[in-house]
């Protein structure tokens, strides 16, 4: 299945594919089932049991919404967390120093106000002069819970999505040259529009080799990423485990897998996205996400 929130920033509504221009709204079937009729995390936390009523009930409504007459919201627009993953490609982290691998997944927060939508513009703050992309597969709870073993951790998948962890280079590293602990981490990776997630969430079971999917970004149709899921340093199990040794994840919740090597700031010399670049994200079995970058208003 192919689930996809839909509407208004903010108002989305859970709803599933029935082809690629067409969406069957879940409410229906939700209310019927006494669910909240609004909510992606609840879907989530009962999938298995939907999906055989989807199933069952020819996507258990006549309602049809056409794609291309409303707007695609994240698929996921209201989870309780967003942990993003740092240094897990081999070759990204040669781009950008000359350190191994770290022996830990290294994790830090996105805001979930930070997501937005697959045809949503990316709005290029105006504090930095370095708006940077990451193309990565991103991996949503289905079944939640702490500690999981890395042996059980697909089972607790609810599925697969596109992400971009838009990254601002120069107010991501601060004042790091002074210290450390200066580091601006939240306001590099977290600013509003930073997190574009879809443009559907596709069921472990429509995505069964996640580690051979093939990862690709393009800024003005010139390819800049080009990688396969397969060559992370921790997998998504490993992931799935290490996160939830910290703590519980909900369904719902995202994981942004890293940052496959081929970055704008790792680039000779480093080139930077500006109003009206056009971003072609496309990960094999998940489709297309394409966004645009906007000036802030002033
Ligand atoms: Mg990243």
């Amino acid at each position: 299945m192919r689930l996809v929130s839909y509407g208004v920033t903010g108002a989305e509504r859970p709803g599933v594919l029935v082809d690629e221009r067409t969406i069957a709204p879940l409410a229906p079937l939700l209310s019927q089932l006494g669910l909240p009729t609004a909510d992606m995390n609840a879907v989530l936390g009962v999938l298995p049991y939907l999906a055989e009523r989807i199933k069952d009930r020819g996507y258990g409504t006549a309602t049809r919404i056409d794609v291309a007459a409303t707007r695609l919201g994240p698929p996921v627009p209201r989870p309780t967390t967003v942990v993003a993953v740092g240094a897990n490609y081999a070759q990204h982290i040669a781009e950008l120093s000359d350190v191994a691998r770290p022996a830990k997944p290294v994790l830090f927060v996105k805001p979930v106000s930070s997501l937005s939508g697959p045809g949503d513009d990316i709005v290029l703050p105006r504090e930095t002069r370095m708006l940077d992309y990451e193309c990565e597969l991103g991996v949503v709870i289905g079944r939640g819970g702490r500690r999981i073993p890395r042996s059980e951790a697909m089972e607790h998948i609810g599925g697969f999505m596109i992400a971009n962890d838009v990254t601002a280079r120069d107010v991501f590293l601060g004042e790091s040259d002074r210290h450390p602990l200066f580091m601006q981490v939240l306001r590099g990776k977290g600013y509003d529009t930073f997190c574009p997630t879809g443009p559907w969430l596709v069921t472990p079971d429509e995505f069964t080799d996640p580690a051979g999917a093939r990862l690709r970004l393009w800024v003005n149709d010139e390819l800049r990423q080009d990688a396969v899921a397969g060559d992370m340093i921790f997998d998504v199990s490993a992931l799935i485990a290490s996160v939830s040794e910290c703590l519980t994840l909900r369904p719902g919740d995202i994981i942004l897998t890293g940052s496959p090597p081929g970055v704008g700031f790792a680039l000779r010399p480093p080139r930077f996205l500006a109003d009206g670049d056009t971003l072609r994200l496309e990960i094999s079995g998940l489709g297309t996400m394409t966004t645009r970058v906007r000036d802030e208003e002033p």
